[in-house]
């Protein structure tokens, strides 16, 4: 392929890929936005491997490390429950954070560049920061992959003298970042650039460590980013301009993304860094937070039947979802259950919180995947002031994002993040299987309330239930 053509190509994959970013931004929008996203990326990569800077002898290597990796990913796409896949996500971020710091330590080994003067240092520069953010972005998303995955605790490390221990880390990687440029040989500056990746790392453990569970949304999405200006650089250190502005693009919307996540929750960016919130979060299993929201009192529970009965009879039902109904697969009941109402004449819409479940979006995916109209599926700040004139507000596997210790209690791990307020609602019902509290940790005083009951169970099969009742 000539280079002409190579770069008319990368052209028209950049246009693909902004079009598919624009076609996410809308659910309508989203599966035509997915399409071109997968051709540009073809395109791409065709126009790379048989681009004018690949020599026919390396296309081999090329084509095998590309059939070997396609059918990994294949594999993991077909095998992944939707209930794992912020993990996956996690760790797809790893691997470009890896990828960043293996092409960073090629290029500096790599005998055939031989640059001098101000291209040398601009070049080196590129490599010592290329390979800073891919080890922050390995590293950090390997601790968020154990964190989501429920293999590391959700509970914040929060070592005496953190943030003192980072500054002193940003300033050793400052020196050494000096020394290496000032290194005469390649095995002169191997020391620093290897005692910066040891730091880099170690900072990405640690940033994630300290992250508490209720902050996990953010963490995620700012991965996002980080991964992106791994890429970014990735480009620079390769002189790929096509990289440069994927990674740019995929940077820049993670960083954006974190803004919502961040303007969800009432956190500012830098808190959300300094890490603590959700304290004594967890894995799903988490217990209970100490300190805040102590058990309040009795819970009502209620029947399958029953919560047909008050269903049957309301005007107006929300439903809030959460990562209980992702666990339990039970959206297509939910629209089973929907479709019934209405077409009995009952208003149905469903609330969905920027952070529910467990990767932003989580929610919408379940639901478009279970046929639910788009135009019933409200954004939290559309729906909340329409509580008090619900009949039945319904959980579905929600916790965290209908806490009122956000509002109610300012010593609460989660004060101030926005809440969907389902206990306006004239009857809200909780479906859950226990007690147990949500990825934050924390007790949810919600089920202690007068107008609320809780159905217990698996969600899929309460709802089952539900749906039988409603027939009969
Ligand atoms: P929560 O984790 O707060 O609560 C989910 C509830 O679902 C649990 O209390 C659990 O209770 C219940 N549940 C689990 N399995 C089932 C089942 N099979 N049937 C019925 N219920 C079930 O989820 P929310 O969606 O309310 O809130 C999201 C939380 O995750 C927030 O804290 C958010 O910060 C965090 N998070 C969000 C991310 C995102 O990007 N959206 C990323 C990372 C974290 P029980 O065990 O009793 O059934």
């Amino acid at each position: 392929m000539s280079a002409s053509l190579a770069t008319v190509s990368y052209l028209g994959a950049t246009i693909l890929f902004i079009l598919c970013l624009g076609g996410l931004s809308n659910q309508e929008t989203a599966r035509r936005g997915n399409l071109y996203g997968m051709i540009g990326m073809t395109i791409a990569v065709l126009a790379t491997v048989f681009g004018p800077r690949v020599a026919s002898a390396g296309l081999p290597w090329i084509i095998g490390a590309t059939v070997v990796g396609g059918a990994i990913g294949l594999y993991l796409a077909r095998v992944v429950k939707m209930t794992q896949m912020p993990e996956l996500v996690a760790f797809m971020h790893s691997l470009v954070g890896l990828a960043a710091c293996l092409v960073g330590f090629a290029s500096y080994i790599d005998t055939s560049i031989t640059f001098t003067g101000a291209e040398k240092a601009i070049h080196e520069i590129e490599i010592y920061v290329g390979i800073l953010i891919g080890a922050v972005t390995f590293s950090g998303s390997v601790i968020a992959f154990g964190k989501l995955s429920g293999k590391v605790g959700g509970k914040p490390l929060l070592l005496p003298g953190r943030h003192f221990i980072n500054l002193i880390g940003l300033l050793v990687v400052i020196y050494f970042g000096y020394a290496f440029l000032q290194a005469e040989t390649v095995q002169a500056g191997m020391t620093p650039l290897i005692v910066m990746t040891v730091i880099s790392l170690l900072f990405g453990i640690h940033m994630v460590m300290a992250i508490g569970g209720a902050d996990m949304p953010v963490v995620v999405s700012m991965l996002n980013s980080y991964s992106g200006w791994a890429a970014a650089a990735t480009g620079f250190m390769l002189s790929n301009d096509l990289l440069i502005v994927t990674g740019a693009l995929v940077g820049s919307s993670g960083a954006i993304l974190s803004y919502i996540m961040c303007a969800a929750m009432n956190r500012n960016f830098i808190s959300v860094i300094a890490g603590g919130f959700g304290s004594d979060g967890g894995a799903p299993a988490a217990k209970p937070a100490g300190g805040s929201a102590e058990p309040a009192g009795e819970v009502s529970p209620i029947l399958a039947a029953e919560t047909a009965e008050l269903l049957r009879e309301a005007k107006n039902v929300v439903i809030v979802p959460g990562y209980g109904m992702a666990v339990a697969q039970a959206q297509h009941t939910v629209f089973e259950i929907t479709s019934h109402l209405r077409a009995k004449g009952v208003n149905v819409r469903f609330a969905i919180h920027p952070v529910a479940g467990r990767m932003p979006g989580h929610m919408n995916v379940l639901l478009a995947e279970a046929k639910v109209p788009y135009d019933i599926v409200m954004e939290m700040d559309e729906i909340n002031e329409d509580f008090p004139e619900t009949d039945v507000a319904m959980v579905i596997g929600a916790n965290d994002i209908v806490n009122p210790a956000a509002q109610e209690d300012p010593a609460s791990p989660i004060a101030g993040m926005p809440v969907l307020e389902v206990w306006k609602a004239k009857t809200s019902i909780v479906m859950k299987r226990s007690m147990a509290s949500g990825y934050a940790g924390v007790d949810n005083p919600l089920f202690y309330k007068d107008n609320n009951r809780m159905l217990f169970g698996d969600a899929k099969k309460m709802l089952d239930e539900v749906l039988v009742a409603l027939k009969s």
